[in-house]
């Protein structure tokens, strides 16, 4: 059982090297606990692991820990694993209320007096069911995504380009911000996914999807961070975010080429990349 647990949080430390988050063990005020885990970076919540190695995958969330969990002001799951660690569900917080707020999952007696249990019979009807590692986050970051559409967004202020200051102080500045979201993107172009490593450094270029040279802001939510090829395709209007979803990448044709890697940019400097640059490529 432990395992199970051990396995898939070894796979998500290591995918949380490549996106940049880390995992660890959550200490609430009241304890620490092996079965809380922690994610920080752009996932920050926390996932509450529950596991069932065999049938009747009859399973209880402690009363306690979902007090912990809704007490800590972050945002939280509970994470079912079933046999192996590649197959199981995410349920939301929201789902878990529901589940207890409703008849599904009454108190339990006698010994079980501190768990949910779910009624004999029923089944769980609100929940993410994953069957790879990838399946789960992309789950868990499509979920936290619609939560909060604005996650990566906040904390920095769009400023435009301020034309007058010198030539010094704008690049310092653009280079500032360009670096910093580089690194917090590990490099890895949003389009492909390729981290080019030279001279055992990655290298990735920044693109303004809005241009500066057009009035776009030098902010996150206008930044695109690619590989060499991916940006001139871009900066030539070849390719663009498709602003009907934000986050489709299409092709000279309108055909898809990719998915957009996160996080995601304002849906208005897409539609302008798309009508001005793009459209008239
Ligand atoms: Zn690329």
């Amino acid at each position: 059982m432990v395992s199970i647990q051990k396995e898939f949080i070894s796979s998500l430390e290591e995918i949380g090297k490549e996106k940049g988050f880390r995992c660890q063990r959550y200490e609430s005020r009241i304890r620490r606990t092996s079965n809380i885990i922690e994610l920080d970076g752009y996932l920050n919540c926390l996932l509450y692991f529950k596991i069932r190695s065999e049938d009747p995958y009859r399973w209880g969330v402690t009363k306690s820990r979902i007090e912990e969990l809704q007490a800590s002001g972050k945002k939280w799951f509970i994470v079912l694993l079933f046999e192996t660690p590649k197959n199981g569900y995410l349920l939301t917080s929201q789902d878990v209320e529901r589940y207890i707020n409703g008849s599904l999952w009454p108190m339990g007696r006698r010994k079980n007096i501190n768990e949910y249990k779910i009624s004999t019979g029923k089944t769980l009807q609100y929940n993410h069911p994953f069957h790879t590692f990838e399946d789960f986050i992309n789950s868990l970051e499509d979920i936290l995504r619609a939560t909060f559409p604005r996650i990566h967004d906040t904390g920095y202020e769009e400023y435009p380009p301020n034309k007058i200051t010198t030539t010094i102080t704008r690049s310092v500045r653009d280079t500032m911000l360009s670096n910093k979201i580089k690194m917090e993107r590990n490099f890895q172009c949003q389009v492909c996914g390729t981290t080019l490593i030279i001279k055992s450094k990655g290298y990735a270029e920044t693109h303004h999807v809005k241009p500066l040279g057009h009035g776009g802001v030098d902010a996150e939510s206008n930044i695109l961070v690619l590989c060499p090829n991916h940006h001139i395709l871009f900066d030539y209007g070849e390719i663009a975010v498709s602003p009907e979803n934000n986050k489709t990448v299409i092709d000279s044709k309108g055909l898809r080429i990719a998915t957009l890697k996160p996080p995601f940019l304002k849906k208005e400097y897409v539609e302008y990349h798309y009508n001005n640059i793009y459209k008239k490529a």
